[in-house]
């Protein structure tokens, strides 16, 4: 039987859920078990497509096209191995599923309420991923803090499924701060008292607590959070400040955080975790024996966590090449054609982010064309892409008013038009093209050496793309359209042959980038970042 632990967060958010839930996943993961995570935010969006990145940081993509938290990209980094639309539910899509059955006749006679249906509804999703029986373990995360309104359904989902799975089959796992107050120069540990008393108010008692903290924390203390709070001593795990998120899962092996999960859900320990390469991983980051600095051209960058994805595949890439990767932040806004020598010297590479709309466009286009005339290696992504279509139009075709219809729908040259299906979509919730589609790469391209394969498949979120009536055109200039989907021939990629490296790609390969597999677009676009160092 599947069995599930949840997880829960107190006193204050941003202490790190997801990762202490991937730490926990990829050390049992590493004891032989099959496990997967999945994600409940309360917020009322059916999910996080709509947002803005400065609201809820990047939106991450699934292999089946959901878009999701980006807690979601962190556990496929940890675990290596795909997530779905299963694993990100929103109280929005709870409503709208009850809701539609309402309407359906479902509960015809009944008054729909918050508890049985909501709740039940609630419960449903949480074990839908383990009713597969493709896991040994579910772990499920629920956004939000305790105490907060919205967070109530949950809190009373999970209560119900604790009583209903009983205890060898399910846990809670609560984490919570515990501040340093320097005035006193003491660790205080009331604020987790308090915030575990709000759980055993709403029925639940937490089996284990993760307690977040700047300083170890002693003996003294975690015997007092222990009795305050009804655990056992050794259910008391430190979760201190770490210098990268891949230290968290050592971290808790330190701490025993799986070999209690495993005792308190009745299971086999199996061998001790197999972290082998995942060491070796470690290894590699902490001991770079080059550097490069890269800039990162986008319009969000006030928020880093708007470019998730990119940062990490960022590091693991730097990993691979035992090199330190040093990322620059650059906002497209203030970039022009005067000051981009300025701003973008010293730079060894530079990627166009993705991104929507017209702000910030001509300072991406500004940087493309100088590091295209000045050999700079260039990665670009969707739109990052589109504007190196753009821009090559505009100065090596001569076409003046080359652009994108996002930006001019009446644009003379429209270089980057609409899909024609998405011409007729009105709604602007998860009708995208979105998700994973296969990919052709032309023979002796960049791009087949790189995958050294002919046939990909990488993730999509957008609604434009390259015009094919410009394919000809740009070819004899020089940009070839090296990645081709093969059903309804889009450009995925284009390349440009006689520069060191110059490649954009219609579709995210930062999603699909792991500490076991990084994405080779970008250990080559770091390779080719480093020779272009070297040679400086
Ligand atoms: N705005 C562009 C499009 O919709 C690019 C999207 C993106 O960068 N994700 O095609």
């Amino acid at each position: 039987m599947t069995k599930y632990i949840f997880v829960t967060g107190g006193v204050t958010s941003s202490l790190g859920k997801g990762i202490i839930s991937a730490s926990l996943a990829k050390l049992l993961q590493a004891r032989g078990y099959r496990v997967t995570i999945q994600k409940f935010d309360p917020y009322i969006n059916i999910d996080p497509g709509t947002l803005n990145p400065y609201e809820h940081g990047e939106c991450y993509v699934t292999e089946d096209g959901a878009e999701t938290d980006l807690d979601l990209g962190h556990y496929e980094r940890f675990l290596n191995v795909p997530t779905s639309q299963a694993n990100n539910i929103t109280t929005g899509r709870i409503y709208q599923n009850v809701i539609n059955k309402e309407r359906e006749g479902a509960y015809l006679g009944k008054t729909v309420q918050v508890v049985p249906h909501i709740t039940d509804e609630i419960k449903r999703n949480m074990l839908i991923l383990g009713e597969s029986g493709e896991f040994d373990i579910v772990i499920t995360e629920l956004g939000g803090t305790v105490g907060d309104i919205e967070s109530l359904p949950y809190i009373e989902s999970v209560r119900q499924l604790r009583w209903e799975l009983g205890s060898a089959n399910s846990l809670v796992i609560h984490l919570t701060l515990v501040p340093y107050l320097a005035a006193a120069g003491e660790l205080k540990t009331k604020p987790t008292q308090h915030s575990v008393k709000m759980l055993l108010e709403y029925g639940i008692q937490p089996d284990i607590l993760v307690c977040r903290t700047e300083h170890h924390i002693s003996q003294d203390i975690r015997r007092k959070i222990a009795q305050f709070c009804n655990v056992n001593i050794n259910a008391v795990v430190e979760s201190i400040d770490a210098s990268t998120i891949y230290d968290v899962p050592l971290l808790m092996l330190k701490e025993q955080l799986d070999r209690t999960v495993l005792t308190k859900l009745k299971l086999p320990h199996k061998s001790e975790p197999d972290l082998e390469s995942w060491k070796d991983f470690l290894g590699r980051l902490k001991n770079p024996t080059n550097e490069v600095h890269i800039g990162v051209v986008g319009k969000y960058v006030e928020l880093p966590d708007a470019y998730k994805s990119i940062s990490e595949a960022f590091i693991h890439a730097g990993a691979k090449n035992e090199c330190k990767v040093n990322v620059k932040y650059i906002h497209s806004e203030s970039l022009t054609p005067e000051n981009a020598v300025e701003k973008l010297r010293g730079l060894d590479g530079v990627l166009v982010a993705p991104g929507f709309g017209s702000r910030g466009i001509d300072g991406k286009i500004d940087a493309i064309r100088y590091v295209r005339e000045n050999d700079i290696p260039f990665f670009g992504i969707c739109l990052g892409m589109q504007c190196a279509v753009v821009e090559y139009g505009r100065n090596v075709l001569g076409l003046p008013d080359a652009q994108s219809t996002e930006m001019n729908e009446d644009a003379k040259f429209p270089v980057i038009s609409m899909m024609e299906e998405q011409k007729k979509i009105k709604n602007k919730g998860g009708t995208m093209r979105l998700g994973s589609y296969a990919c052709d790469l032309k023979k002796g391209s960049k791009a087949a050496a790189i995958y050294g394969k002919n046939r990909i498949n990488e993730r999509h979120r957008h609604r434009y793309e390259f015009n094919n009536q410009f394919l000809d055109q740009y070819e004899k200039a020089g940009m070839t359209a090296s990645g081709i989907n093969p059903e309804n021939n889009l450009v995925e990629i284009i390349e440009l042959k006689n520069h060191p490296f110059f490649l954009g790609a219609q579709f995210h390969p930062e999603l699909k980038s792991t500490v076991d597999n990084p994405h080779p677009l970008f250990v080559n676009f770091v390779a080719a970042s480093l020779s272009h160092s070297k040679k400086k």
